[in-house]
């Protein structure tokens, strides 16, 4: 961005678009992410903000995963963190938290890399495996939103982290007498700022909005992902992309942290874990 010579304007909006594309400051964030994911919409902003932003479930992303169980049919154990996984000559163990033991030919690993590492696996994974793991990928900061009085219309802000603890804003769900905005910040106590402050820091953007209440889930420091969307470091893209989705033993390994094209989005999820039914399948069809 320094090479170009952007007006203030220009540097806030792509500056702030770039911030939370990779969730991290701009030092922190590969370039080669930021062009795969302009490459993936034809290097089209409309179509990148279509993609990644316009269209929503109905019914919520829950609903995705209700509709996946249904489909698949298989048992579902919440709360279950898995704690080691063993592999032997003829199959897995799956331990979790509770001393519960899982027996299977094959097993699908599909925690995030942010997490690897604290599950036991015997024998280890693969070195880089386990370095990504160490080095995680940048995405941190903080999915905020906002309950805000009336219906503002569709609107959306955009600034760099090193000016505002509001890198971006959008209309998220309007009502005539409440309506909903989704916010983005890198800053580090985001989800404990009182409505006061993100009012004054709204003032700037939206003199109008009058924020109601705030809410988010602390996805940095949730131990069962350790971080918000995928977007690997500088230098660790090839690497990393190659790495992951290898095969070891008897595991499997499917993410959307991983996945071909929309890396970091559902829709690399379900390539990675389509991609990887597959190959399960061919291996208990013993090809
Ligand atoms: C705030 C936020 C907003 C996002 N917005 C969008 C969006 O608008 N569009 C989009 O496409 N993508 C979005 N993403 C990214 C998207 O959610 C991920 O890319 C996608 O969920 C990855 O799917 P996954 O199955 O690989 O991993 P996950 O959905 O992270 O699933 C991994 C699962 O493993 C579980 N787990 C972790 N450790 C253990 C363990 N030890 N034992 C058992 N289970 C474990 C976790 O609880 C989790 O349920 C967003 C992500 C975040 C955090």
């Amino acid at each position: 961005m320094d090479s170009l010579a952007l007006t203030p304007l220009q540097k806030a909006a792509i500056g702030g678009f770039l911030e939370i594309l990779s969730m991290s400051a701009p030092a922190s964030a590969s370039y080669v992410e930021m062009m795969r994911c302009y490459a993936l919409c034809g290097w089209n902003t409309t179509v990148f903000k279509d993609t990644a932003a316009r269209y929503k479930f109905a019914k919520g992303t829950g609903a995705l995963v209700d509709a996946m169980v249904r489909d698949g049919g298989f048992d579902v154990m919440t709360n279950s963190p898995v704690t080691t996984v063993n592999q032997h000559a003829d199959g897995i163990t799956v331990q979790t938290a509770n001393g519960d033991i899982h027996h299977g030919r094959l097993g699908v690993i599909t925690v995030p890399m942010n997490v690897m590492n604290s599950v036991a696996f015997n024998p280890p994974l693969s070195p880089i495996k386990r370095e990504a793991a160490d080095v995680k990928h940048a995405g941190g900061g903080s999915k905020v939103f906002f309950v805000v009085k009336g219906d503002p219309g569709p609107v959306m802000t955009l600034a760099r982290s090193a000016d505002s603890a509001l890198i971006g804003s959008f209309t998220y769900h309007r009502g005539e007498h409440q309506s909903l905005l989704a916010g983005f910040s890198l800053e580090p106590d985001a989800l404990d700022k009182s409505v006061e402050e993100w009012q004054a820091i709204f003032n700037d953007y939206l003199p109008d909005l009058q924020i109601i209440r705030t809410f988010g889930h602390p996805w940095g420091t949730d131990p069962l992902c350790q971080g918000s969307w995928c977007n690997y470091r500088p230098g660790t893209v090839t690497r990393f992309a190659e790495a992951l989705p290898l095969t070891e033993g008897k595991l499997f390994f499917a993410s959307g942290d991983h996945g071909d094209g929309w890396r970091g989005f559902m829709e690399g999820a379900i390539a990675s874990g389509s991609q990887t039914a597959m190959a399960v399948l061919k291996t208990l069809n013993g090809g």
